[in-house]
């Protein structure tokens, strides 16, 4: 192998990759995380740095707000001696070791003995305008992250899957009421988690309705959403303090599609248990291969796992 292969090439930098950078620098793996630049309306730190206060990241008790949180991991990494370079990664071939890893600032691939790809995921929006410009300020995608910040109030969810399901029982528990929007006349989740909605008294469903608009922009946070009956067309304001989207979540996976093996829902397919991708020396952590808990902690937690099998890898196959 070329002198100049790296040990451990990291792309993605949020809480997955960042953790495989402290874990690899400590292992003296001299690891290179390319943390990306806007790639597919993400930016360095991934989705936490769209959000606010960060109450259920173990070890701050006081909150800490998202962009926070990710520049501490940022810190960390660094100062243990991962090396972190903002540009997007365009292109990889992981056909055969040393694999390839182009950016976008140069025509030459940088090489790498292992592969941690930590790319993470977007939330799926309904694209309205009005939501954009409120997300944060009572639009959310993520009800373990921001329920809490409207206890005791009415909120909506959005969507007809066992997210929607899990955003909405969470939710009740924690809300004065909860509207459920499905597009459908029926649902796509599972039996038992469609059960556990239709029996909360707490939850009331509004099927075969779309949401239209969120209210209001003008007091800059959420006051009410505007739903239409697909049946009768007819719209109706409902009073709510947040709206939460669950209509699904897009793995950024699209990079290494017909290297590694996917789910048919695109997420990267990993051996359970592990990080090991179809392709030896390739490893993938954090939510590109997750879509059931998709937390920054359990994020974390498998980019830690990820950097140790790298090591591993490295010290059975490449004489590290
Ligand atoms: P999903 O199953 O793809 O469901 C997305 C839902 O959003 C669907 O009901 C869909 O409606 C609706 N939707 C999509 N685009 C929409 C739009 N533009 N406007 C309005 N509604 C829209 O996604 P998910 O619920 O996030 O689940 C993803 C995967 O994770 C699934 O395999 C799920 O089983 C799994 N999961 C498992 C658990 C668990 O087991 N505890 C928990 C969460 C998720 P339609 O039904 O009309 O298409």
């Amino acid at each position: 192998m070329p002198s100049d292969v790296r040990n451990v090439i990291i792309v993605g930098s949020g809480p997955a990759g960042l953790a495989a950078g402290i874990y690899a620098a400590r292992a003296n793996l001299k690891p290179l995380c390319f943390e990306g630049f806007n790639a597919g309306g993400l930016i360095p730190g991934g989705q936490l740095m769209f959000t606010t206060d960060v109450e259920n990241y173990p070890g701050f008790p006081d909150k800490v707000t998202g962009p926070e949180l990710m520049k501490r991991f940022r810190d960390q990494a660094e100062h243990q001696g991962t090396e972190l370079v903002t540009v997007d990664v365009t292109k990889v071939d992981l056909s055969h070791p040393p694999f390839k890893v182009w950016t976008a600032d140069s025509s030459e691939p940088v090489l790498g003995k292992t592969i941690i790809i930590a790319t993470g995921a977007r939330a799926n929006y309904l694209g309205l305008p009005s939501e954009d410009k409120l997300k944060n300020k009572g639009v959310s995608a993520c009800a373990v992250c921001d329920g809490a910040l409207f206890r005791g109030e009415p909120v909506a969810v959005v969507g007809g899957g066992d997210t929607a399901m899990e955003e909405a029982t969470y939710l009740s528990g924690l809300c004065s009421g909860v509207t459920l929007i499905h597009r459908r006349d029926e649902f796509r989740a599972s039996k038992a988690m469609q059960q556990r909605v239709l029996s909360n008294p707490k939850i009331r469903v509004l099927f075969s309705h779309e949401v239209r608009d969120v209210r209001d922009v003008e007091e800059d946070r959420v006051t009410a959403v505007v739903v239409e009956d697909k049946r009768t067309r007819k719209t109706a304001t409902l009073p709510v303090s947040a709206l939460f989207i669950a209509i699904g979540h897009t793995p950024m996976s699209e990079l290494f599609a017909g290297q590694v093996e996917l789910h048919p829902n695109g997420y990267i397919r990993t051996v359970p248990g592990t990080t090991q991708t179809s392709v030896p020396g390739v490893f993938a952590c954090g939510d590109v291969q997750d879509w059931v808990y998709r937390q920054a902690v359990t994020a974390a937690g498998t980019g830690c796992m990820a950097a140790l099998e790298a090591e591993r890898y490295l010290s059975l196959h490449a004489g590290h």
